[in-house]
C-alpha cells in the first residue's frame, strides 16, 4: 500500500491563553512614556479585564498549533459526497480581496459602484449562459436560500395565476433542503419514490400531478450521483397540468457545459457558487446560491435587479411582479467576485473540462471500490457514488466505523448516512481537483479499513485512535451540548 498522509507526530496539545498567561509578560516594548499620568474617567475607572498577557511568541504559536488541528481542502483529500469540496484556485482569493472590491460599500450609489454592478451583471450573464436560462439573480445568500427564492416566484405565478395550490411534489432522492424550502411557502410536500434504477419515473410523477399540485423539486444529478434521464418527460406531465418544475442545481459541478437544465424542462435553477463556482466553503458560510430563471418566472425575480443602460448599470425595483426582496442590498459580494474570476479563467472549456474529470473520478473511486464496499445503484454515476455498509455488517462494523477511521489514514471522512434512500450510505465525492495518486490513497485506505473490519472489527469500533480526541460519544454531544468551552 502507498503511504498514508496521517499521521500523529508533531500534533501539539496546547492549552487555552488565560492558562499560558503569566503576569507581566507583553508581546511588545515600548518606551518609557513621557507624559504626565492623567487619572480615567470615573466611568471607566474599575477593575481591568482580565485579559491574558502573553509574549508575541506564545500568539504565534498558539494560533499556529490551533490552525493545524483544522483540516481543510489545502490539507488534504475532502471527499464530503453532495457537498462539492474541490480546491479553490488561490487567485480568485487575491481578485475578491482587491481594494476595489473590498471596500466596496453597498450603500454608494449606483453611480459609485459601476465596477461591481458591471461585475455582476456579466456574472448573471454568464451564469445564464452555463444553465440556458433567460435571467438569474444573485441575490440568495445560499443554495437553501436560493430554493425559498425559487418557490416564492412559483408561489407569486400561482397567485398572479389566479388560483395558489397546495402541493409540491418531492422524489425521495431530493436533498432535504428540498421540502424544508416547499414547506416555509406554506406547500405540503408530496413523497415520490424512485424507480429501481434510482431515477424518477414519469408513470410515478403522472399517477400523482393534478392541478392542486404547483410544482415539483428535482434534484439533478440527484443525491445518489445519477442523472434523472426522464426530466424532459416528467417537466412535459407537470406543465401540461399547469404545475412548474424546480431544479436544485446544487449538482451542476456534474454537467458544466455537457446539459443546460433550461433545455430539459426546469423552469427555475438555483446553483451554489460556494460548491461549483470555486468558493471554499465548510464552518457554515458565506455563501451563494443565485436562481435562474426561464421566460415564465422572469417577471417574478427578486428586486432590486441589474439593468443595463447604453454602457451604464443600475439596480432597479420597479419590476410589479416581483416577489419582492429576498436579501439585504444585492447578496455576498465576495463570493460573486471568486466566482466570475473562476469562470473568466476558466472559460467555456475549462468548465466542461472540470466537470467531465469531476464525472470520471467518482467512476474510477467506484469501479476501484466496487466489491470492497456494497454498491446499491451499480450504475456511471455523475460526479459522486454512493456505497453501503451491508459487506461490513457481518463483522458488525457500520458506515460510522469505517468513516472515523479513514481519520486516521488521513483522510477527511466522506458524507455517511445520507443520502436517505440508501441504508448506512457511504458517499464519496472526489472532485475534479484530486489527483489519481491522491485517489488511489483514499481508495487505498478504504480497502485496508475494509480487511481490518474482518481482521481486527475491536480496533475498528474504537476509531479514531490517531486523533487528538478518539470516539467522542456522538449522542451526549447532540443532547448535553457544552457551549461554555
Ligand atoms: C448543498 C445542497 C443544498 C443546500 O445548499 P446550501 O448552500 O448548503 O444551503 C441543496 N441541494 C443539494 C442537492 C445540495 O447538495
Amino acid at each position: 500500500m502507498n503511504q498514508q498522509p496521517g499521521t500523529s507526530g508533531l500534533i501539539f496539545n496546547e492549552p487555552l491563553l488565560w492558562d499560558k498567561s503569566r503576569d507581566g509578560r507583553c508581546a511588545m516594548s515600548l518606551p518609557k512614556s513621557d507624559v504626565e499620568r492623567a487619572p480615567l474617567d470615573a466611568n471607566l475607572t474599575g477593575d481591568a479585564p482580565k485579559l491574558p498577557q502573553l509574549s508575541e511568541l506564545d500568539v504565534v504559536r498558539h494560533y499556529t498549533r490551533l490552525s493545524q488541528w483544522n483540516f481543510g481542502v489545502d490539507s488534504g483529500m475532502y471527499p464530503l459526497g453532495s457537498c462539492t469540496m474541490k480546491y479553490n484556485p488561490k487567485t480568485n482569493e487575491v481578485q475578491a480581496a482587491r481594494k476595489g472590491f473590498a471596500d466596496a460599500h453597498p450603500l454608494a450609489g449606483d453611480e459609485f459602484s459601476q465596477g461591481s454592478l458591471k461585475l455582476m451583471y456579466n456574472l448573471e450573464q454568464y451564469l445564464a449562459q452555463i444553465t440556458g436560462f433567460n435571467a438569474v439573480t444573485l441575490q440568495p445568500a445560499a443554495g437553501a436560500h436560493g430554493e425559498l427564492a425559487g418557490m416564492l416566484m412559483i408561489h407569486a405565478f400561482h397567485a398572479k395565476n389566479g388560483k395558489q395550490r397546495s402541493k409540491i411534489l418531492i422524489p425521495d432522492t431530493a436533498h432535504g433542503t428540498n421540502p424544508a424550502s416547499a414547506a416555509l411557502c406554506g406547500y405540503d410536500s408530496i413523497n415520490i419514490k424512485s424507480g429501481k434504477n434510482g431515477i424518477l419515473e414519469p408513470s410515478a410523477v403522472a399517477a400523482i400531478m393534478d392541478e392542486d399540485t404547483a410544482g415539483i423539486m428535482v434534484t439533478n444529478p440527484n443525491t445518489l450521483g445519477l442523472f434523472e434521464a426522464n426530466i424532459k418527460e416528467i417537466a412535459e406531465i407537470v406543465h401540461s397540468k399547469g404545475g412548474l418544475v424546480y431544479g436544485d442545481g446544487a449538482n451542476m459541478n456534474a454537467i458544466m457545459g455537457i446539459v443546460k437544465p433550461g433545455d430539459i424542462g426546469i423552469d427555475v435553477l438555483h446553483l451554489n457558487l460556494h460548491k461549483t463556482f470555486s468558493t471554499p466553503h465548510g464552518g457554515g458560510g458565506p455563501g451563494s446560491g443565485p436562481v435562474a430563471v426561464g421566460k415564465t418566472l422572469e417577471p417574478f425575480l427578486p428586486i432590486p435587479r441589474i439593468v443595463k443602460e447604453l454602457d451604464s448599470y443600475k439596480l432597479v425595483t420597479d419590476f410589479p411582479d416581483t416577489m419582492g426582496r429576498i436579501h439585504t442590498f444585492y447578496g455576498h459580494f465576495g463570493i460573486m467576485v471568486r466566482a466570475y474570476a473562476y469562470i473568466l479563467s476558466m472559460g467555456a472549456k475549462g468548465l466542461t473540462d472540470a466537470s467531465k474529470l469531476a464525472v470520471l473520478n467518482a467512476n474510477y473511486v467506484k469501479e476501484s471500490l466496487k466489491g470492497t464496499l456494497n454498491l446499491p445503484y451499480d450504475l456511471p454515476c455523475m460526479h459522486e457514488c454512493v456505497f453501503n455498509d451491508e459487506f461490513q455488517k457481518e463483522y458488525h462494523i457500520t458506515t460510522m466505523d469505517m468513516a472515523k477511521r479513514l481519520l486516521d489514514y488521513g483522510f477527511h471522512p466522506p458524507t455517511v448516512y445520507f443520502p436517505l434512500v440508501v441504508d448506512g450510505a457511504f458517499m464519496v465525492e472526489p472532485t475534479e481537483t484530486e489527483s489519481k495518486e491522491d485517489i488511489d490513497q483514499f481508495i487505498d485506505a478504504v480497502k485496508a479499513i475494509a480487511r481490518e473490519a474482518k481482521e481486527d472489527p475491536e480496533k475498528l469500533r474504537k476509531a479514531p485512535l490517531l486523533t487528538k480526541v478518539t470516539r467522542l460519544d456522538e449522542v451526549a454531544a447532540a443532547r448535553k451540548p457544552c457551549l461554555r468551552g
